[in-house]
């Protein structure tokens, strides 16, 4: 998966203090993207007392605990994701290709969105916007399920949200 590490032009770069002095003001000099490409090595120099020193910027790229209802937690993980998607699918005319990239991009927004923990709730509205690109027939499945629709006047209401 591709993530974009920091530009060095990020003026929080150059946000780092002086170990030695404690002076605010430290440039960076050389920046170095580490061998497996997910650390970046920086040169800094203090521009009150002169001094270098080298820091190591690493993203943290975990995938959030998801919460359920019930308040307990588990991890975040892909075949129950995937198992939700083949359930809404089942016999709906849409290639695995496409539901890999669906159960990508929940991830992608997972991570992007940098807390440790994430409602359940909100994972499976990310299923639910996937899905509705996908196939619509699979979409209703899903939130009817998910929404606990009570009775045909839900369904009415959710294919008219479709339409919007
Ligand atoms: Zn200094």
């Amino acid at each position: 998966m591709f993530l974009p590490l920091t530009p060095h032009s990020s003026p929080l770069t150059n946000q780092m203090k002086c170990p030695f002095c404690g002076a605010d003001d430290t440039q960076v000099i050389d920046s170095r993207v580490s061998e497996e490409g997910d650390s970046v090595r920086r040169r800094r120099r203090c521009a009150g007392c002169e001094k270098r020193f080298t820091t190591y910027e690493t993203a943290e790229l975990r995938l959030p605990q998801v919460v359920k209802q019930n308040g307990s937690r588990e991890e975040f993980r892909r075949e129950k994701i995937r198992t939700s998607f083949m359930r809404a699918l089942n016999k709906r005319p849409v290639s695995t290709n496409l539901v890999d990239s669906a159960i990508q991009h929940i991830e992608q927004k997972m991570l992007s969105l940098g807390e440790r923990e994430v409602p359940s709730r909100q994972v499976g509205e990310m299923v639910m916007n996937e899905l509705r690109k996908l196939d619509k027939v699979a979409y209703i499945r899903f939130a009817s399920v998910y929404r606990s629709f009570e009775d045909v006047e839900d369904f009415r209401d959710a294919i008219r949200d479709l339409d919007k």
